[in-house]
């Protein structure tokens, strides 16, 4: 699981984390409920996953769910600032208000390519929501509606949040120092 060149420090608590979806999905909820049709919560894979059946699990409003997979990244810890759509939705987003569930805003392109992606399917409204999110990396000026954590620009992992598929399955989120370049 751990090669022993990485170490994970611990970042952000389990228990932390589970106050802050609840406070996140009390927030939702007061917006969902006043819309007519039930909102089309995205699931942003792979790595809001977690997240997304944690939160969508404490909204008590119906809703309705899909998934779209996006990937910037590759096998490394910096963004490689082409983002590409890995996995298209099974719905149409047509008239639908949508709650857009990120793990983490970092360079802000990701959202920023799924916003105007999104947008060009004229859905009623577009919510971003976003577990973790680091101004400081931004390269464009996206603004996340809702964020749980405002983090520096560190690497981290964990609930959800990989470096090459690895650490998704920690239930806190770590920061990962690799040893061989720290
Ligand atoms: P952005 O396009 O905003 O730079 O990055 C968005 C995506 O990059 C996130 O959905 C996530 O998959 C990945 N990412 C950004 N920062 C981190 C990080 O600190 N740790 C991990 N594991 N992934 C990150």
């Amino acid at each position: 699981m751990k090669p022993s060149n990485f170490a994970i420090s611990p970042y952000i608590s389990e228990d932390d984390i589970k106050t802050k979806v609840k406070e996140l999905a009390a927030i939702i909820d007061a917006k969902v409920k006043n819309f007519k049709e039930p909102a089309l919560a995205l699931c942003v894979l792979k790595g809001s996953f977690i997240f997304f059946a944690d939160l969508i699990r404490e909204v008590q409003t119906d809703l309705k769910c899909d998934f779209l997979g996006c990937s910037s990244y590759g096998n490394s810890e910096r963004s490689s600032g082409e983002v590409k759509l890995t996995l298209d939705l099974a719905s149409s987003v047509a008239g639908q208000n949508i709650i857009l569930i990120e793990d983490i805003v970092d360079t802000g392109l990701t959202m920023d390519f799924l916003v105007e992606a999104l947008k060009a399917r004229r859905p009623e409204s577009i919510t971003t929501v976003t577990l973790l999110d680091k101004p400081s990396a931004r390269k464009n000026d996206f603004k996340v509606d809702y964020s749980g954590f405002t983090i520096p620009d560190d690497f981290v992992v964990g609930y959800g949040l990989d470096y090459a598929e690895q650490f998704r399955q920690l239930p806190f989120i770590g920061k990962l120092t690799n040893n061989s370049i720290n």
